[in-house]
């Protein structure tokens, strides 16, 4: 009997975690362990923010969908991991000490490095949480005129709800008869092109946001807020709200082993397996790979990751590998939306698609997601 343990119950550890319950025979125990019970479907928090969906329609209970799979879930924040002695330190949550693995996927995702840039905590709102996302919402709907800026800061790796935050809040105003009353700017801290891939996914994006009067501010990187002011690379940028992704950086529980790069993202091979480490994968947005972090390449990598493990248990050698992708859908709620598709690992242009079909697709895909895995 194998003791596996999966660290993080996101897109990457949920995954991982089905996928092992479907090919591991009964013999072999899975737990997940994840510092909230609740599975959050980040894709949808823009809508959530602007009020077209409620806390209930973007997340759900993980601890019955894991246990009806035969997966037992502990709620509790990991705090280390000791490969040598082959255990997980708890920090804190539903058991304490130590939990004890023969084989480990590490899926915790990444950390909000917001002590990186000077006054992220006291003047700017993100939506990477449902509390952010719904306390954005009510700033959202207090402001009738001024400046709303939203962006990236260097490190990110998340344009999406940039984009769909900023064309919301367009066409918001626009319904309420406000639009002209408010100047909505979206800042980069490089190019349109190099956020999102591609010279043509660019090129629409740009259409679209001149179309609904959006300004775009590309390389300016922010590195400190005040009040209602952005210090940046070039000119400051003042703002009555202001929407910023903060920096990423890896899960600090897979830092001090040497596994990481200096940003502490974990190397892993295109088998999933963690760098120089055995009996370790990882998966999802804690891992090395360039671009984007999206939760498409989480699932992926999960599938990957968990074939592979099954193999190892088994005795067998590593059947898949991971090919690095990038697949997004920026809604633009109607005719605007974008669909891109590129092969990373490739020097290829990518395929690019635009309709309000793209808009439909995602919101079908996240029922979807809802009604295979809850
Ligand atoms: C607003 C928003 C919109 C997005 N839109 C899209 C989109 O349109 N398309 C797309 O593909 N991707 C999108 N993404 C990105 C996508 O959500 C992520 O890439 C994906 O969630 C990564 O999955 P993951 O499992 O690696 O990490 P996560 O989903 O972050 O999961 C990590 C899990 O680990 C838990 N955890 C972390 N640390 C600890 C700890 N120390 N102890 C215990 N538990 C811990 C967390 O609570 C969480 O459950 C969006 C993200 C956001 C925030």
């Amino acid at each position: 009997m194998a003791k596996v343990l999966v660290l993080g119950g996101g897109f990457g550890g949920v995954v991982a975690a089905e996928r092992l319950a479907e090919q591991l025979g009964d013999e072999h125990q899975i737990t997940l362990v994840s510092r909230n019970r609740q599975f959050v479907f980040y894709p949808a928090l823009v809508k959530l923010a602007f009020g077209k969906a409620e806390t209930a329609d973007v997340s759900f209970d993980l601890r019955q969908t894991m246990l009806n799979r035969r997966i037992n879930f502990i709620e509790a924040e990991v705090a280390y991991i000791d490969p040598f002695e082959r255990t997980v330190h708890i920090a804190h949550g539903q058991v304490e000490g130590k939990l004890p693995y023969d084989y480990l996927v590490f899926a915790l995702g990444r950390r909000l490095a917001t002590e990186r840039i000077i006054g992220f905590y006291e003047h700017a709102h993100h939506l990477l949480n449902v509390d952010k996302a719904i306390s954005f919402g009510k700033a959202v709907k207090k402001l009738h005129a001024g400046r709303v800026v939203f962006g990236q800061c260097f490190g990110a790796r998340l344009p999406v709800p940039v984009y769909e935050s900023a064309f919301a809040l367009a066409r918001a105003l626009e319904e309420k008869g406000e639009r002209e009353r408010v100047r909505i700017t979206v800042v980069s801290p490089t190019t349109l092109k190099s956020e999102l891939g591609d010279v043509t996914a660019a090129t629409a994006i740009k259409k679209a946001l001149d179309e609904h009067q959006i300004e775009f501010l590309p390389n300016l990187q922010i590195e400190s807020l005040t009040e209602n002011s952005a210090v940046t690379t070039g000119d400051a940028i003042n703002f009555d709200l202001l929407m910023l992704v903060p920096p990423f950086r890896g899960s600090s529980a897979g830092s001090c082993l040497g596994i990481t790069n200096e940003e502490g993202y974990i190397h892993v091979d295109s088998t999933m397996r963690v760098a120089g480490q055995e009996r370790i994968y990882a998966v999802g947005d804690c891992t090395n790979f360039e671009g984007p972090k999206m939760g498409h390449m989480a699932v992926r990598q999960a599938e990957v990751a968990a074939t592979n493990l099954a193999a190892e248990i088994d005795g067998r050698a590593p059947v898949s590998h991971y090919q690095h992708e990038l697949k997004f859908v920026i809604d633009e709620i109607g005719a605007d939306s974008l669909y891109v598709e590129k092969d990373l690992s490739a020097d290829r242009p990518a395929t690019v698609r635009q309709g309000h079909f793209w808009s439909w697709a995602k919101r079908v895909h996240e029922k979807y997601w809802e009604v295979s895995h809850s």
